[in-house]
């Protein structure tokens, strides 16, 4: 049931909403961490203006941010010891846009540094915990978001999503996350990790609370330069309709990896609900799809070691006082500012720009992306929907992929593709795994064909019921 069309029908204040989130807060975020800092000020003089305004979209809702999101006057760190002391001038175009329909912010979630990672591990903050069982990761780098969303903490939280950030956290914590198309949503104000890959995503309990987000925070933006014109749709009013029909591509590419029995079982369940509902499946091919994880692991670097170059101790944040010239600064600031998973980062995009490599790998890399680009153009003529696994398993263990990058890097093998090719996607809880942890199936459909996707997504939650359990520590 979507928590923000119940809120605005139940006549309860925002006041007294805001009240047992923060609650809530108080009792559950020792043990998970999902919060870094809750702005308890800011919260109630946005309930001031939600109850001075009670007709806005979002009255009243309390969201939470991740940390890689301006918001003015709030420290904006990207999980980074290097932003430490750096409070944002401005809000980003998405934090006006809620506030504008009266969300109440209510506070900073964790993530991986600089959104690199999938387990929330890298935080300057230490980890975050996934709600379904502390001694597990809650996904990442949006964790902080996830683990948030499902321990009731707040019933929408905003991530990031550059190569599966929003998605396969809501997987791993059972919840729902949406990448929309690239340029959807206006990335102004949120802190650049791959300027051609970033996407800002809602994670919700439900599709339908994505949709009635989505509809807020997309349109064009004159900040942002790559925002589109394309004209933003009522996403929340066709959820209901039948789905009869419908082309549900699989990807025979993404069906050759191999799956844990109980997710590869959650994800064949998965089909024939869709079936059920009258959905034809249709079997497609997206040839290319075994050199997703190289080009991401190019091309983000390669833009992230360009975007970082900024956070230098000049300008933003935190800097080494003990400098001797202008050159030690640079190297003093960065050296104890940036944690490891961001150093491999920057050394290795940093590598494959250079002069001499540029062409091997940084232009080879975006050869093969226009060639994927083209087999989705290509699945698409066939299927309205593609739909596979959002992740290769539940969530793993704190400290289980820590020592071994590689492994981290499969963790998105699902989920990269949809931003190489600029395609919306969504994760929807489908299952849970022998352990009862969650398991999320992932849709993409054609840019900007979000209604398309929310509507199958929705569809195919109302028949699983998938989304109806709730970890243990929620009712405690
Ligand atoms: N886990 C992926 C990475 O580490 C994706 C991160 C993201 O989407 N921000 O790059």
């Amino acid at each position: 049931m979507s928590f923000i069309r119940q809120h605005l029908a139940s006549g309860r204040s925002a006041r007294e909403v805001l009240a047992s989130h923060l609650n809530q807060i108080d009792a559950l975020n020792p043990q998970i961490h999902a919060f870094i800092s809750v702005e308890g000020r800011d919260a109630a003089r946005a309930v001031a203006s939600a109850e001075a305004n009670p007709k806005g979209k979002l009255a009243g809702v309390p969201i939470a941010i991740k940390d890689n999101l301006c918001v003015t006057g709030w420290e904006t760190t990207c999980g980074s010891r290097i932003l430490k002391g750096f409070f944002s001038p401005y809000n980003a175009t998405v934090i006006n846009r809620l506030l504008a329909e009266g969300a109440v912010l209510t506070g900073r979630v964790n993530m991986d540094e600089f959104a690199f990672g999938s387990s929330c591990e890298t935080s300057c903050y230490g980890p975050t915990r996934n709600p379904w069982d502390t001694e597990r990761v809650p996904g990442g780098s949006s964790g902080g978001s996830a683990a948030a969303v499902a321990a009731g903490l707040v019933p929408v939280a905003l991530g990031s999503d550059t190569g599966g950030s929003v998605r396969q956290p809501a997987s791993f914590c059972g919840v729902v996350g949406l990448k929309p198309t690239y340029g959807r949503v206006s990335r102004y104000g949120l802190v650049a990790f791959a300027s051609s890959l970033d996407q800002i995503g809602p994670i919700t309990a439900t599709v339908e609370d994505s949709a009635r987000i989505l509809e807020v925070i997309a349109g064009h933006d004159s900040m942002d330069s790559t925002s589109s014109r394309v004209p933003v749709e009522p996403y929340s009013k066709p959820l209901g309709e039948t789905i009869k029909g419908l082309r549900v591509g699989l990807p025979k590419e993404f069906l050759s990896f191999p799956l844990p029995p109980d997710v590869q079982a959650a994800f064949d369940r998965s089909i024939k609900i869709l079936t059920d509902a009258g959905a034809e499946i249709v079997p497609v091919s997206l040839p290319h799809t075994e050199h997703a994880v190289s080009v991401y692991y190019i091309v983000g670097p390669c833009e992230a070691s360009s975007n970082l170059a900024r956070f230098d101790g000049v300008r933003y944040g935190d800097r080494d006082l003990g400098a001797k010239s202008l050159a030690d600064l640079y190297l003093r600031t960065r050296q104890q500012g940036l944690g490891a998973e961001a150093k491999r980062r920057i050394i290795l995009g940093t590598f494959a720009l250079s002069s001499g490599y540029y062409d091997a790998y940084y232009l080879k890399a975006m050869k093969v992306r226009r060639k994927m680009i083209d087999d989705y153009e290509r699945a698409f003529q066939q299927a309205d929907v593609l739909i596979c696994p959002t992740a290769p398993s539940g969530a793993f263990k704190i400290g289980e992929k820590t020592s071994d990058p590689m492994s981290m890097y499969l963790s998105d093998i699902y989920t990269l593709s949809a931003n190489l090719v600029g395609v919306p996607a969504i994760s929807v809880p489908c299952g849970y795994t022998a352990q009862g942890l969650p398991v999320g199936l992932q849709f993409m459909s054609k840019p900007f064909a979000e209604t398309t996707l929310l509507k199958a997504a929705y569809a195919f939650e109302q028949k699983s019921g998938a989304a109806d359990r709730r970890p243990k520590i929620y009712a405690s």
